[in-house]
């Protein structure tokens, strides 16, 4: 049996009429920016997460880029990211004008190590953006505290961790703000781009949706320089079928991993994911560390098992951020692991079956 890393097929397949049918009225309405669709997401959303408001827009990038911007972060700004995450993290710092300084990440949860942001932090530094890395929450209650002492903005990146929680409170209400991305493989995605913002503070809330909506306050009266960043009807209409199913979902994630953990715990040459005490894992990816890592890819291959690597160059090696002339011996976490991490296939529809071939596979390699 061939086992894809993701497979998005089969949950379209699984929910197909209830999906056709929200496309089919949404086209039907011809209500394709703005109106009902996107209001009731936004709401349904914001019902998840226990927050007031939701904002859309039109992908995780620009989500983080808006709210470093509401938080007045520019030229001559420093602000802090982990050294491991996808380059939005880190890209929308330069995209402001303002420099990324990059935090190692904790060697077990591969999440930003709060002790060394704290360590990283000059008269420059704005704002943090903690990433909760493969649906790992970050520690946001020792960040917080370093960003209160510091005067600091914190941005969650929640676009690998739709409804992780850190002492049962979800993850995305933690910060001053929250980016979700709504990517088709994300744990929450719909069938084309798609993001979203919160942010408590009433009148910063405001300035992020007319920012994205291209400065209006009203029609036709644009208060400050904005942008077009929109969730479309479409998008929202497939994410409302979407989100009921969340939960379910994230409850098999978890499950899986279980079983991946059962299976795999007395590979010795081999490290599992590591959850820590009152947090909520919820596996966006399922990533697994082995110093022989490029050969257990390729083996792997050979036996049907498609797996892949997030991320193979971490970001301060990146060569658009040669000029910053960071060295791997400042990251030495990251550094070890973009040659060692491993994803395996990790969706709500794998199968027992499958993770046991692929399992299976693991254990054949270390054992030839
Ligand atoms: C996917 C992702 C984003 C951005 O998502 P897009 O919607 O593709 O712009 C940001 N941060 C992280 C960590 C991501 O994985």
């Amino acid at each position: 049996m061939q086992i894809s890393l993701v497979d998005l097929g089969i949950q379209y397949q699984n929910m197909k009429s209830e999906i056709d049918e929200a496309i089919a009225s949404t086209l039907t309405q011809t209500a394709f920016i703005g109106g009902q669709r996107v209001v009731q997401f936004e709401e349904e959303f914001a019902r998840y997460l226990g927050v007031d408001h939701v904002i859309s827009c039109g992908n995780g990038t620009d989500s983080l880029e808006i709210l470093l911007e509401v938080f007045g972060v520019g030229v001559g700004d420093e602000v802090l990211v982990p050294a491991l995450s996808w380059i939005s993290t880190s890209e929308v710092v330069a995209t402001r004008g303002a420099t990324p300084v990059f935090v190692d990440v904790d060697p077990d949860t591969y999440v930003m190590d709060p002790a060394q942001a704290e360590a990283k932090i000059t008269e420059r530094t704005k704002a943090i953006i903690p990433v909760h890395l493969y649906g790992h929450p970050a520690d946001m209650p020792t960040l917080m505290d370093i960003a209160r002492q510091h005067d600091l903005r914190v941005i969650e990146d929640c676009a690998q961790a739709h409804g992780a929680t850190i002492e049962g409170r979800k993850i995305g209400t933690w910060g001053h703000a929250a980016s979700f991305s709504f990517f088709p493989s994300k744990n929450l995605g719909c069938y084309g781009d798609g993001g979203a913002m919160v942010v408590p503070d009433e009148p910063l809330a405001d300035q992020a949706r007319m920012i994205a909506r291209h400065g209006q306050k009203t029609r036709h009266d644009h208060r400050l320089h904005g942008r077009n960043s929109r969730l479309d009807a479409l998008q929202a209409a497939i994410l409302s079928v979407k989100l009921p199913y969340l939960e379910e979902w994230t409850e098999l994630r978890i499950q899986h991993a279980q079983r991946y953990h059962e299976l795999l715990k007395d590979v010795a040459e081999v490290q599992l994911p590591v959850t820590q005490p009152d947090c909520r894992h919820v596996f966006h990816v399922y990533v697994i560390r082995s110093p022989k890592r490029d050969e257990l890819k390729e083996y792997l291959a050979e036996h049907g098992v498609q797996s892949i690597v997030h991320y193979p160059v971490a970001l301060p090696f990146q060569a658009c951020y040669d000029d910053l002339g960071l060295r791997p011996e400042d990251f030495p976490v990251s550094y070890q692991y973009q040659h060692e991490v491993l994803s395996l296939p990790m969706y709500p529809e794998l199968t027992e079956e499958a993770i046991g071939q692929v399992a299976d596979a693991v254990k054949q390699f270390y054992a030839r």
